[in-house]
């Protein structure tokens, strides 16, 4: 009988080896993965989501971002040195005035897709 916890798996061990080829061939490389894992880091804390949130509306400055989510100028600044450490964010100064916005189009797209996706198919 099978087990409760092994419905998930296949009852046989099956090997398909032109998807194991397909894989193997296709393997992101180490320093691929660190990366991609350290964004993902990044992005895994609420008030920095926020943050790039705010960002995918326009450019703001720090002053703005700070009274629109409500956070105080060192949260903000810390939260905003991380954000750029990780190529999410860009900044220009403007005479007295810090103005930051999404590095690329890149970001702008992982935000839409992501909110997308838990969006879609809820309840299901
Ligand atoms: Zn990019």
């Amino acid at each position: 009988m099978v087990k409760e916890t092994e419905k998930d798996l296949c009852d046989e061990k099956c090997i398909h080896p032109q998807s194991i080829c397909l894989v193997r061939q296709s393997m992101l490389d180490e320093n691929t993965i660190y990366d991609l894992s350290e964004m993902f880091k990044v992005l895994s804390e609420p008030s920095r989501i926020r943050i790039l949130h705010a960002l995918s509306r326009r450019e703001l400055c720090v002053c703005d971002l700070a009274e629109a989510l409500g956070m105080n100028q060192s949260a903000i600044s810390h939260q905003l040195r991380i954000l750029r450490n990780a190529r999410l964010v860009k900044f220009r100064k403007e005479g007295k005035e810090a103005w930051y916005s999404l590095d690329d189009e890149h970001v702008i797209t992982l935000m839409c897709q992501g909110i997308e996706h838990i969006s879609h198919g809820k309840g299901k």
